[in-house]
């Protein structure tokens, strides 16, 4: 097949994550004889330097003409800071709600190579494998907010319609089926009332998916069942706020933040895929950069798309079988034990390809 793909690599790292998932994907193109083109764009604090502006009209308009977006990271030491005007997340936030990108979709698996990663006994990790579903584009992070009286009163209003909680429950339970056959819907409903509408929604919503197992969990639970019984969840499905905070607690799951995909999807084929990480200014130019992150969300592009689950899946595997195979930048490295750049383990995962 033919395909057109945006590459904005951002900041940091971002630039290093995202040149390794396009050489895996000219890789999947030669092997799988398709034709895949790349157009590269600016967003984040390169592209607030160059233009003024977090996300330039022409990398929207450029982006327009693809059927799916790369995104690397944005952010850095140099734009850090809060108050400023023109500020690098801009570019995200705005280039999610262009595209009207409402579905997060951010898997967590645990790889058994990595098991000595994270906090967590071996013996919880076994077997997990979620997908968080959240809410991208409404909630408390795009309500009114501001400041009253001289500055010593503050406020951010949390709003969801049905339609919006309806659509990324409809992702959920689609996902669901195509997994394990279980939803957890997380919410505040005992205090809030926009939760309440939440739960009430995805409570009706259910009766479409009678072959799916729904249960609803209060967020403050589910921050320790995420630690107690992580193997448990199948689909999980939260709002923008609960779902940006309970999938970087997962994260630690997986050993490290840069073993984890995302794809922001919008119902049509159209999607963005990013890793979860941020532009880790700290590592930046060192070559220190985890690429499987970034890897695994071109496996994701693939996936969603451009429709092609196999050679998705190919992806993923070459993964696995780099891991096994030892093959690990500093932050999966056993202490004391050496580690490969960037560079050598793409090459790695491309060889195993
Ligand atoms: P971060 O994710 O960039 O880094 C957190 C820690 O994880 C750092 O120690 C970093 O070295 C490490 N890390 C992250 N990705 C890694 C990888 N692939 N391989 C190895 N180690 C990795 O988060 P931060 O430090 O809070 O933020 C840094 C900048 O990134 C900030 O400017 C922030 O605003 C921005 N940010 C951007 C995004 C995005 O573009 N989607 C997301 C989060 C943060």
């Amino acid at each position: 097949m033919k395909a057109k793909i945006a590459v904005l690599a951002g900041d940091g790292i971002g630039i290093e994550v995202t040149a390794a998932a396009v050489q895996v994907l000219e890789k999947v193109a030669s092997k799988y004889n398709h034709e895949f083109s790349f157009e590269e764009g600016l967003i984040g604090g390169i592209a607030i330097d160059t233009t003024g502006t977090a996300l330039p009209d022409e990398t929207i308009a450029m982006c327009e003409g693809t059927q799916a977006i790369l995104l690397g990271a944005v952010g850095g030491y140099k734009w850090d800071n809060p108050s400023a005007k023109v500020r690098p997340e801009q570019g995200l936030l705005k280039i999610r709600k262009h595209f009207d990108l409402f579905a997060n979709l951010r898997p967590v698996k645990t790889y058994p190579a990595l098991a000595g990663f994270t906090p967590l006994r071996p013996d919880l990790l076994e077997g997990v494998d979620m997908l968080f579903i959240r809410e991208l584009t409404g909630g408390i992070y795009f309500g009114d907010r501001g400041e009253q009286g001289d500055g010593d009163h503050a406020f951010d209003t949390e709003n969801y319609s049905v339609a919006e909680v309806q659509r990324v429950a409809q992702v959920a339970f689609t996902a669901a089926q195509g997994r394990r056959k279980k939803v957890t819907s997380v919410d505040k409903a005992n205090v809030l009332a926009t939760y309440r509408l939440w739960r009430k929604t995805v409570t009706a919503l259910h009766d479409d998916y009678a072959d799916v197992q729904l249960d609803h969990i209060l967020v403050d639970a589910m921050t320790m069942y995420l630690m107690t019984r992580p193997a448990s969840f199948d689909v999980i499905v939260a709002s923008n706020m609960f779902g940006d905070i309970l999938t970087d607690e997962a994260s630690v799951l997986a050993g490290s933040l840069g073993m984890l995909p995302s794809a922001s999807i919008n119902g049509s084929s159209m999607g963005l895929y990013e890793p979860c990480h941020g532009s880790a200014p700290d590592i930046a130019g060192q070559g220190k950069a985890n690429p499987i992150g970034s890897i695994l969300s071109a496996a994701m592009l693939l996936r969603y798309s451009l429709n092609l689950s196999y050679e998705a899946e190919v992806v993923e595997r070459a993964v696995d079988s780099a891991l096994d195979a030892g093959a690990r930048t500093a932050d999966i490295a056993p202490r004391g034990a050496g580690f490969v750049s960037t560079t050598e383990l793409t090459q790695t995962i491309i060889d195993a390809l």
